[in-house]
């Protein structure tokens, strides 16, 4: 039968070997998305669930929340909230996108 320590070793072998392919597809994912002043990040509304992640990371202030109104008229929903991008104020360091749990920004040329 599997020791409590056993289980615990095997647990933290797991915990390591998933951080490392998390670290690993992480770093693809940054080449992969194009960054620089010529750059600009893009909220794509409808895949924005308000998590209040990207304006969390984004250093330079660039992102503001916004209340939008749900379409139907039945329900209203106070807190739904979207991001939106102060373009000006981005510097294209693509942050916002790689934090975005629902991949709803992209990086777009200025
Ligand atoms: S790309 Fe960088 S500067 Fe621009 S909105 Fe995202 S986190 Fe902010
Ligand atoms: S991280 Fe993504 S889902 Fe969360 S508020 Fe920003 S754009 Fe919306």
């Amino acid at each position: 039968m599997t020791t409590r320590e056993e289980l615990q070793i095997r647990m933290e072998q797991e915990r390591s070997r998933v951080s490392m392919i998390m670290d690993k597809a992480k770093g693809k994912k940054l080449q992969e998305i194009k960054s620089g002043e010529n750059m600009v990040a893009y909220v794509h509304e409808d895949a924005c669930i308000g998590c209040d992640q990207c304006p969390t990371v984004c250093d330079d202030d660039a992102i503001e929340m916004f209340h939008k109104a749900i379409k139907s008229p039945l329900i209203e929903v106070p807190s739904n909230r979207k991001a939106r991008i102060i373009r000006d104020d981005c510097t294209g360091c693509r942050l916002c996108v790689l934090v975005c749990p629902t991949d709803a920004i992209s990086m777009i040329e200025r």
